[in-house]
């Protein structure tokens, strides 16, 4: 298969391209580098199945040749990227899965949209199905992320109602593993590295609120079985292992050994309370379930940022 990966430098989109290129397929990375980091990529570049292309998606995607499957993977996705970001984020989810759909359509490839859990907002039902609308603040502060990839879902729905276009979309619950940004503000990063670099760990309100947090390979495993097959979804991805972040923040603690303590700060606005996906689906239409406990999965990103110290010193506290 050929297949185009939006946002391919970034987490997610690196691990994915490992995983096709592993399997034997071709992979073309469109990315624009806002989040994503050059070293994701850096040891495909010299494999002729990859090509990297630097380009923004929501400009417009020109791909030459016939494409096979379109993950679109393209947009910020940390809470402090989206914010800094907040016209580009809602202009990747419009725009830019309107231009990775018409690649598609362009070929009669399989799409696959990576939406994201926070389409159920501040969800009042518990654990999250896929049936379920969600409660959405528009206005709010994290609306340019959540709204984005609503309307993302949205125009994918319409394109395979309109153009039968073989549209599939995975909601992506909490993944973290190598590879992440140390400093890109999302729980697992930010505790981590405070916790190596001795920095107190920082809660947001009082640590109760809850988050459901799968392994980036077992992620991956679930977004390969959304491009082989023809479902369309949506389709609850993550680990239905529900921590509270206060309990998260210990586990990191133990793990890394560090004597790091503990600062409370505000709950940023609309921030969830409770998320947890019912993965029954994905379990019954893609034969998939996480297999990483998440203390093996911590210990095993906890490692790969201890391998960079370089990464972790300009962290440091002066
Ligand atoms: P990331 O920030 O590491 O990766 C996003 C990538 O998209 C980056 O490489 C960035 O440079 C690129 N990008 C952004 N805007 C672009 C544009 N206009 N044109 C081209 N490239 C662009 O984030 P991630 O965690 O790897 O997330 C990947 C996808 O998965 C996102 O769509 C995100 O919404 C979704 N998702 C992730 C999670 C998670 O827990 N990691 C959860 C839910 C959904
Ligand atoms: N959070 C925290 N400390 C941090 C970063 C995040 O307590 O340094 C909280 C955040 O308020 C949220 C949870 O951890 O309740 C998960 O945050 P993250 O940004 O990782 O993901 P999202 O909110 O998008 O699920």
């Amino acid at each position: 298969m050929r297949v185009v990966v939006t946002g391919g430098a970034g987490f997610l989109g690196s691990h994915l391209a490992a995983a096709l290129l592993a399997r034997g397929d071709q992979v073309v990375c469109l990315d624009n580098f806002s989040t994503g980091r050059l070293e994701n990529v850096e040891p495909f570049l010299a494999d002729p199945a990859f090509a990297l292309v630097e380009t923004d998606v929501s400009e417009g995607i020109d791909v030459p040749g016939t494409v096979d499957a379109v993950a679109h993977l393209a947009s910020p996705a940390s809470p402090p990227d989206y914010h800094r970001m907040p016209l580009e984020t809602l202009a990747v989810g419009s725009r830019g899965t309107e231009h990775a759909l018409r690649l598609a359509a362009r070929d009669r490839a399989r799409f696959v949209l990576a939406s994201t859990s926070e389409v159920y907002g501040d969800p009042v039902v518990h654990p999250q199905r896929e049936e379920y609308w969600g409660n959405v603040n528009p206005v709010g502060p994290r609306s340019v992320y959540d709204e984005a990839k609503r309307f993302a879902e949205a125009v994918s729905m319409a394109y395979r109602r309109t153009y039968d276009l073989n549209v599939g979309i995975v909601r992506i619950f909490n993944t973290y593993g190598p590879r992440m940004r140390p400093q890109d503000g999302r729980v697992v990063t930010s505790f981590i590295t405070q916790a190596l670099v001795g920095d107190p760990l920082t809660i947001y309100g009082d640590g109760e609120q809850t988050r459901s947090f799968c392994y980036v390979d077992d992620l991956i495993a679930g977004i390969v079985a959304m491009i082989d097959g023809s479902e369309s979804g949506p389709v609850n991805l993550g680990n239905p292992v529900e921590w509270t972040v206060t309990r998260l923040a210990s586990a990191v603690l133990a793990l890394t050994g560090s004597s790091s303590e503990i600062e409370y700060h505000p709950l940023p606005t609309d921030d969830p309370t409770r998320r947890r996906p019912d993965i029954t689906l994905a379990r019954q239409l893609l034969g998939w379930e996480p297999r990483v406990p998440v203390e093996e999965g911590l210990r095993r990103t906890i490692e790969w940022f201890r391998s960079r110290p370089e990464e972790l010193l300009a962290a440091a506290p002066a």
